[in-house]
C-alpha cells in the first residue's frame, strides 16, 4: 500500500479496508493530471487519483465510494474529453493508465475452437499498444480503429470509436466480444452477447455510467502489409456527399477498406487551406485546376485506402483501386496517393500531434464538436454551417464522412440520428500557438452551441458525437426512445450514481 496524500472525503473511504489495499497518489490542484483534459476547457480536483493495479483493486476503489455518502469514482483512460467527462470533482480518479509499462505483458492472445483469434487488452491499454502488439507479435490486427491511436481502449468503447474503417466493419463499439466489467456496485463480471448481455452492450457507448472496464476481448484479423491511400478534391459538396455515399455503399467484396473525408478552405492557409492536402509529403496542390464554375468557399477532400495483404497479387490490387476511382467525379489532377506500411498508415495522426506539440496548440484549448448527421440533411448543414458558419475553417480538420447504422448494433447505449447513413462533422479547432485563451475559447464554444442550436432549430436528424449535456432534459432529448433504457440500466448497474460524474448525467444519491 502506498497512500501519499488524501484530502478529508477520501480519507473517509481510506478508513475503509478495501481503500487502504489501493495505490493512492497525491491530488495537487495545480498538478494533478487528472483534474484537467484534452479539452482544456474545465477543470475539476478529485480528492485522490487511485493508481489500479488489478480488477480487484477498481472493485474495491467503487466499494470505498459506495461506503460514503458522496464520492464518486471517474475511470480515466488517456483524458482526451475535452469536456471534463473523466474528472471527479472531490471524488476519486482512477487512473487506468495506472501500470503502463506492464501493459504488453498484460495483452493475450485467446483463440476460439472456431479457430477465430482474439486479443485481451486491459481497459487503459492505448489502442496503439494494441496495434504494435497485436502486428509485432501475431502478424493480426483488430479491424476497426479510431483516426488517432493514443486513447484506450475503454474510453473509446465508452463512446463509439469512430474511423475511416467504420462504414465496412462498423465502430469499435462493434467489434467487441466480451468485456470484464466493474459495475457501480463493485461487483466484477464478465459480460458477452451471450453472458450477462444487457451489461455488455450498456456499457459499450455507455459514457461510463454502467461500470469500468478493465479487459475488452477484441477480436483479430490478418494484419494487412501496406496501404494504398489517396486523397481527391471535389469543388462541389452535392459530388463529393454522392461518390462518398456510393463508396459505403459497396458490397464489400468490391469496397474499400477506409473512407473519410474533410472539407476545407479554398485558400493556401498552411491549416485550414488546399497545403492540408497532399499526401505523400512534398508533393504540391495546384489550384488553377479548379473549376471556373464552383466559387464556393470550401473544397472536398475524399480519402480512401485499400489494404493489401502478402498473398494478394500487387496488379490485382492496382486495378481494384484504378476500377473504383476512374468512377469519381473529383477534379482531375487534384489526386494524390502513397504506398505505405499498415502500422504507418494508422499512426498517421502522430505526426500530427508532433507539429502540434511544437506549435504550442496540443497543450491549448480544444473546444471541439463532434456531430453525427443524417444524409438526408447533410447537403443543408453544409450550406448553412460548413459554408455559412464556418467558411474560414477552425483551424483545424473538419471532418466530414459518411457511415452506415446498420453497422452498429442498436442493444449498445450509443444515441444514433435515425437514417441509415449518417455522416461524422468533426469540428477539430486547434487554437495555433496558444492563442484562443479567454475570451477567444469563450466564442468559439459559444459558436459551438450555435452550430447545435442551428442544426435543432432546422429540424436536423442529427445527434452529438462525445455529448456534453448539463440538464436532464438535454439528455433525455439526446437519447430520446433510448433514455428510459439508460435510466433503467443505471438503477440496474450504478444505483448511487457513483461512476463517471464528469459526464453530468446523473447526481450521486447519498
Ligand atoms: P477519457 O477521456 O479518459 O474518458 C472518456 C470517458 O470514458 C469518461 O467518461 C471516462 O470516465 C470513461 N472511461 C475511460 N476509461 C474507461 C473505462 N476503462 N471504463 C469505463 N469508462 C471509462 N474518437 C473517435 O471515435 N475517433 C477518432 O478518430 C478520434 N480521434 C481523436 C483524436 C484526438 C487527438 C482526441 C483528443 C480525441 C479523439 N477521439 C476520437 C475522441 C476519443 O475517442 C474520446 O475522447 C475518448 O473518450 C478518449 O479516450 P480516453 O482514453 O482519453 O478517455
Amino acid at each position: 500500500m502506498m497512500l501519499a496524500y488524501m484530502d478529508r472525503a477520501a480519507a473517509g473511504a481510506a478508513t475503509e479496508r478495501d481503500a487502504l489495499e489501493l495505490t493512492v497518489v497525491a491530488a495537487d490542484a495545480a498538478e494533478c493530471a487528472a483534474a484537467r483534459d484534452f479539452g482544456g476547457l474545465v477543470s475539476a480536483r478529485p480528492a485522490a487519483v487511485v493508481r489500479p493495479a488489478s480488477a480487484d483493486d477498481v472493485a474495491s476503489a467503487i466499494r470505498a465510494a459506495a461506503r460514503t455518502t458522496l464520492l464518486t469514482v471517474a475511470a480515466r483512460g488517456n483524458g482526451h474529453s475535452v469536456a471534463g467527462q473523466a474528472m471527479s470533482e472531490g471524488g476519486l480518479v482512477l487512473d487506468m493508465r495506472a501500470g503502463a509499462a506492464s501493459r504488453r505483458q498484460q495483452m493475450k492472445l485467446v483463440s476460439s475452437g472456431g479457430g477465430a483469434a482474439f486479443a485481451d487488452v486491459p481497459g487503459g491499454a492505448l489502442w496503439e499498444e494494441v496495434l504494435h502488439w497485436a502486428v509485432s507479435n501475431h502478424g493480426l490486427a483488430p479491424a476497426s480503429w479510431t483516426d488517432y491511436l493514443r486513447l484506450t481502449v475503454g474510453g473509446t468503447l465508452s463512446n463509439g470509436g469512430v474511423s475511416g474503417q467504420s462504414f465496412r466493419y462498423g465502430p469499435q463499439v462493434s467489434n467487441v466480444a466480451e468485456l470484464e466489467v466493474v459495475t457501480g456496485e463493485g461487483e466484477c463480471r464478465v459480460c458477452s452477447p451471450s453472458a450477462h448481455p444487457d451489461l455488455f452492450f450498456a456499457v459499450l457507448g455507455g459514457l461510463g455510467q454502467f461500470g469500468v472496464i478493465t479487459r475488452a476481448r477484441i477480436p483479430l484479423s490478418p494484419a494487412p502489409q501496406t496501404v494504398k491511400w489517396a486523397r481527391v478534391v471535389y469543388a462541389s459538396f452535392a459530388e463529393y456527399a454522392a461518390d462518398a455515399e456510393w463508396l459505403v455503399t459497396r458490397p464489400a467484396e468490391s469496397a474499400f477498406d477506409y473512407v473519410e473525408g474533410f472539407a476545407f478552405v479554398r485558400s493556401d492557409d498552411p491549416v485550414n487551406g488546399w497545403p492540408s492536402v497532399p499526401i505523400p509529403a512534398g508533393a504540391r496542390f495546384d489550384p488553377s485546376l479548379l473549376p471556373a464554375g464552383e466559387p464556393g468557399p470550401l473544397l472536398y477532400c475524399l480519402e480512401v485506402a485499400l489494404y493489401q495483404h502478402h498473398h494478394q497479387q500487387p496488379d490485382a490490387v492496382d486495378e481494384r483501386m484504378g476500377e473504383m476511382m476512374r468512377r469519381l467525379k473529383y477534379v482531375r489532377g487534384l489526386e494524390y496517393a502513397a504506398d505505405v506500411g499498415y502500422v504507418e498508415f494508422l499512426s498517421r495522426v502522430n505526426r500530427v500531434e508532433e507539429e502540434a506539440r511544437r506549435s504550442g496548440s496540443w497543450a491549448a484549448p480544444h473546444p471541439w464538436l463532434n456531430l453525427f448527421v443524417s444524409a438526408r440533411d447533410i447537403a443543408d448543414f453544409d450550406r448553412a454551417v460548413l459554408k455559412g458558419m464556418l467558411a474560414d475553417g477552425v483551424d483545424g480538420p473538419m471532418l466530414i464522412y459518411p457511415m452506415l447504422k446498420s453497422k452498429w448494433d442498436p442493444n449498445t447505449s450509443v444515441a444514433l440520428p435515425e437514417g441509415e447513413v449518417f455522416y461524422l462533422v468533426a469540428l477539430l479547432r486547434f487554437c495555433p500557438g496558444g492563442r484562443g485563451r479567454g475570451a477567444a475559447v469563450e466564442e468559439l464554444v459559444a459558436q459551438n452551441g450555435a452550430i447545435v442550436d442551428a442544426c435543432r432549430s432546422s429540424g436536423y436528424d442529427f445527434k452529438t458525437y462525445f455529448p456534453h449535456y448539463r440538464t436532464e432534459a438535454d439528455w433525455a432529448r439526446h437519447f430520446g426512445s433510448k433514455w428510459a433504457r439508460f435510466v433503467d440500466r443505471k438503477a440496474r448497474y450504478d444505483p448511487l450514481a457513483i461512476l463517471a460524474p464528469g459526464q453530468k448525467i446523473f447526481a450521486r444519491t447519498p
